[in-house]
């Protein structure tokens, strides 16, 4: 096992996520017994890990949740195949009761799918898991319109920096100077920052950014998905109740690691949370 990858584990382990050595029941046997993130310590890993956690406190805690009641988005991507771990009460888990069901949606249109979905069913939880390359390039109008108009679901958004599926092209979320591999010099473009956007907009009522690259980071994003989830179960009544954002500022171990930054978490630190500020843009949550 990898360093960064031994570091993560030990990291969600002191934290109380044992769900990494005895998988969740949220979390499909998935084959080999692992997802099908690069090995070494996918931030996609860790983020689907501690939301699987937060689902199987939730349906514990709100009976009607069992049946069925998170529904969950996944776009082209690293994520492409989260349907296939995250379990699917009709498909290869059929015999357990987590209340989960799955969608795979055109590159880009998770939000707008999910839309669509929420609006028809209000009582379910609705989370899309969007990379940067789907949320903040290709989905860009259909991201900022959903939080304009305010549907109440949440948006749990891994910012890896480049196109990383495809193998690190240049993505909106790119710092300037980052080199990648269709700009072998650096790129020069100025980066989006979508949880400050969507803070901006009227039908956005949380919207927040977290690196978990520590121990209490990890606690903190687990913290927030419980927070969004609850608030939405409070709302369900109303499908324009408003919008959620967690942006996780994500490893990737394929392409963040380099002789410049030789951790994902020296890449985050050093070109990522000079340009993503941590912190809440907007809370009308509660706590
Ligand atoms: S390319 Fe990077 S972000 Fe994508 S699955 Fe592999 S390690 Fe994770």
């Amino acid at each position: 096992m990898r360093e960064q990858e031994k570091k993560l584990l030990e990291n969600l382990l002191a934290e109380g996520f044992e769900i990494v050595k005895n998988r969740s029941e949220v979390l499909l046997p998935a084959p080999e017994g692992r997802t099908t993130m690069c090995p070494g310590g996918c931030g996609h890993d860790l983020t689907d890990t501690i939301l699987a956690r937060v689902i199987e406190d939730k349906v514990k805690k709100y009976d009607d949740l069992t049946e069925r009641g998170f529904e969950l988005f996944f776009p082209v991507g690293c994520e492409v195949f989260g349907y296939y771990w995250f379990a699917h009460k009709e498909g290869v888990g059929a015999d357990r009761e987590h209340g989960i069901d799955s969608n795979e949606c055109a590159h880009g249109r998770a939000t707008s799918e999910a839309t669509g979905y929420k609006l028809a069913m209000p009582e379910k939880i609705v989370i899309t898991r969007q990379g940067d390359g789907d949320f903040a390039g290709i989905g860009l109008a259909d991201s900022l319109h959903t939080f304009r108009k305010g549907v109440n679901l949440l948006v749990i958004y891994s910012n890896n920096a480049y196109y990383s599926m495809t193998g690190a092209q240049s993505a909106p979320t790119t710092p300037k100077g980052v080199v990648t591999k269709t700009e072998p010099l650096g790129s020069s473009e100025n980066p989006i920052r979508m949880a400050e956007h969507a803070a901006l907009l009227d039908g956005t009522v949380f919207s927040v950014r977290v690196a978990p690259i520590d121990r209490s980071s990890y606690k903190e994003l687990k913290h927030w998905m419980s927070e969004a989830i609850d608030w939405q179960y409070k709302n369900r009544e109303n499908p324009y109740a408003g919008t959620c954002l967690i942006e996780v500022l994500s490893p990737c171990p394929v392409f963040q690691r380099n002789k410049e930054t030789p951790t994902c978490e020296d890449f985050i630190r050093e070109k990522m949370l000079p340009i993503y500020e941590t912190g809440v843009f907007k809370n009308k949550i509660g706590d």
